[in-house]
């Protein structure tokens, strides 16, 4: 089943970013509230952030995408013709069900339910319909526009049928899925958090530090906001209840202390009523930094994170790599926790454990039983060996789509897909299995996310001018190997494209990019060239005055005048942008012969290196081999016979 039509049943905090997200990728979306009012707020509150996606260049025409939300308050009308309904109404168990039941009687029986809930299990939501197998949790985070991942929940009931549609969906609207295979309180994200916020708690209940003292050592390691002040910013009341139900649905230990129960009484619930852990009436407090202090060790946090996070996959919920990812994104953060375990080690992690559960009698800060079984790094290095084995690749993504065409993702969104040692081995090896795959006519390269790539990871480690030489002259042989491959390469450049990104796609035969794209070459600002073949290919995909500008000036381009440069060879809007590619993609490969188009990259990729006259004689013994083929008669006859011809590649 294909989902064309999205209903977004609430239209408050993420309702209304949700459908601003669905409708941007092109859906058709219906906004349902209860009062019109409501409705009528989260339409301005759409408008207003599209208009500054305008500003930024994210949105291109932000009439036309508002159109294609239309607002109510009549469920039937919003949800009649729906073939995915998104639940974002209050976090309450009875409102939820209630909608739910509604929707079971008015929804067309195919159409899939999510509830986009931060606690509830789906399992039990589910239980208000029929439709058990074909309802899922899509749970999105604040605010959805800027926020990349979207947890995938399956319930007990939930088809693999339901969980491929919802994947495929989520990747449609331009985010990052990660499935949760198991329906547990908290899910990844939140559920790899709850034991630190457990600790926070114990912390100040005991009054071992105030939240000033916790705050300032937190910020002191570099991160933007303390503990307390961002449950301020989100709101005590969101923290109070969520523990309430972890107390019940996992641990008596996440009970919050008598302090939260009566700030939320109070109504001291943080920024929104002015004051909560900080008097907020005068705007963001000013955390004293000298109050850092050594009675709280903040490595004690990430610790009992990593316990979680063992613990999710001892259950079965998610894989480390998959828990890595997901709270890079849902919490933006540059690390995952097995990526910060490995560093801290095992040894380390088990005896803090040990401390932390007896010094404070929680159970929920008991070692899981691989640290307990000394086994965490072995964990760890199973994942990598299973990359190393090549068994899944992790920096690229391989998708085969119907038709002959293959579509390789540069897939590090959280990095804007900046290309490390370790993408470029991945692509090496991606390029030789393309290569010899019968199968594929047509290879489209793009990025996951929100950019193609935006170049070279400045962060890899590189000591010495040697090696920085061999790392360069080793991108210039893969990209060379990606031009090389006997069928065509076609960029789809999704956002930016610079400086070895943009190296990339001009490796392809043929790039096309959305209108939104931004297109450069910003090297020479850094102090560095344009390697990978940058220089060479940029001269003669567009003459040398163009070549000097865009090399010498590190100067940023959008796609239509990379297209006027003839860097660019179409350039499609941004809404249909991965349709109109794949059509493109298709249209290639069903029309065009595979042994001419193979010959035609060589003659036309290497004639220009020789004499004109050596060309000549190239492309003559090339029209000689194409006379040959079985290929050749087909395509004689189909167009003598007005048909479509099929090609085999013989
Ligand atoms: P919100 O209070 O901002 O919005 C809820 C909206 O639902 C309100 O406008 C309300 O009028 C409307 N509503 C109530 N009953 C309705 C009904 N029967 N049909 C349609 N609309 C109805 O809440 P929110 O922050 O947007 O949260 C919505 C859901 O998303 C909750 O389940 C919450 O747990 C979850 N969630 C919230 C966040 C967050 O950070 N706010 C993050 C992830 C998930």
């Amino acid at each position: 089943m294909e989902i064309k039509k999205v209903a977004v049943l609430g239209a408050g905090d993420m309702g209304h970013g949700i459908a601003e997200v669905c409708a941007i990728a092109g859906y058709e979306v219906t906004m349902r509230d209860i009062k019109q009012e409501f409705v009528d707020r989260g339409m301005e509150r759409i408008k207003q952030s599209l208009l500054k996606l305008q500003e930024k260049g994210r949105v291109q025409n932000p009439e036309l995408v508002l159109s294609r939300i239309k607002p109510t308050v009549d469920l039937g009308e919003a949800v009649r013709n729906a073939d995915i309904i998104i639940e974002a109404v209050p976090e309450v168990f009875e409102i939820k069900t209630q909608v739910f039941a509604e929707c079971d009687k008015l929804a067309k029986p195919e159409c899939i339910f999510a509830s986009n809930t931060s606690t509830i299990r789906i399992t039990e939501l589910a239980k208000a319909t029929k439709r058990e197998d074909r309802f899922v949790g899509l749970h999105f985070f604040n605010p959805p526009v800027l926020m990349q991942l979207v947890e995938v929940i399956r319930g007990e009931k939930t088809s693999d049928e339901t969980v491929n549609i919802c994947v495929d969906f989520v990747k449609k609207i331009g985010k990052v899925p990660v499935v949760v295979k198991k329906d547990v309180p908290g899910f990844i994200v939140n559920r790899v958090q709850a034991p630190a916020g457990a600790l926070l708690m114990a912390i100040i209940e005991r009054g071992i530090a105030t939240p000033e003292e916790v705050d300032a050592t937190v910020r002191r390691m570099g991160l933007p906001m303390g503990p307390f002040e961002l449950m301020d910013f989100t709101g005590i009341d969101i923290f109070y209840h969520a523990n309430k139900y972890y107390a019940k649905a996992i641990s008596p230990d996440y009970e919050p202390p008598k302090i939260l129960e009566e700030m939320v009484k109070s109504k001291n619930l943080g920024k929104k009523t002015g004051k909560g852990w900080y008097d907020w009436s005068a705007g963001r407090p000013q955390i004293d930094m000298s109050k850092a202090t050594d009675k709280i060790n903040p490595l004690d946090f990430s610790i009992v994170e990593i316990n979680e996070a063992v613990k999710l996959v001892e259950m079965g919920v998610a894989e480390p790599e998959e828990i890595d990812l997901a709270v890079k994104l849902g919490l933006n953060r540059p690390f995952g926790p097995f990526e910060i375990a490995k560093s801290i080690g095992q040894e380390q992690i088990l005896k803090r454990l040990n401390e932390l559960a007896q010094q404070f009698g929680k159970k929920i800060f008991e070692p899981a039983e691989t640290i307990k079984a000394g086994k965490l790094m072995q964990l760890i290095e199973k994942k990598e060996k299973k990359e190393e084995k090549g068994e899944e690749f992790k920096t690229i993504k391989i998708e085969k789509l119907e038709g002959g065409i293959t579509k390789l993702v540069l897939n590090r969104p959280d990095r804007l897909n900046t290309i490390n040692p370790e993408m470029l081995e991945e692509l090496d090896k991606a390029i030789t299995m393309l290569w010899n795959d019968n199968e594929t006519r047509v290879i489209v390269i793009t990025g996951a996310g929100r950019a193609f790539s935006a170049g070279a990871d400045l962060t890899t480690l590189i000591t010495h001018p040697f090696d920085f030489l061999e790392h360069n002259r080793k991108g210039e042989r893969i990209f060379r190997r990606l031009s090389e491959i006997p069928k065509p390469v076609i960029a789809a450049i999704n956002g930016y494209a610079l400086g070895g990104g943009l190296e990339i796609a001009m490796s392809c035969d043929i790039r096309v990019a959305k209108k939104s794209a931004i297109i450069g070459l910003p090297e020479v600002t850094l102090g560095l060239i344009p390697g990978w073949s940058g220089t060479q290919r940029l001269v003669k995909l567009v003459g040398i005055s163009r070549a000097m500008q865009l090399a010498l000036t590190g100067e940023r381009i959008s796609a239509e005048v990379a297209e006027k440069y003839g860097l660019i060879n179409k350039v499609f809007d941004d809404e249909k942008f991965d349709e109109e590619v794949i059509k493109y993609a298709r249209d290639i490969a069903e029309r065009c012969a595979p042994i001419s188009m193979a010959l035609i990259k060589r003659l036309v990729n290497k004639g220009g290196e020789v004499p004109m006259d050596i060309g000549l004689e190239w492309e003559c013994t090339a029209a000689g081999i194409c006379f040959s083929t079985e290929d050749l008669r087909k395509g004689i006859s189909a167009f003598l016979r007005k048909e479509k011809p099929k090609f085999k590649g013989r």
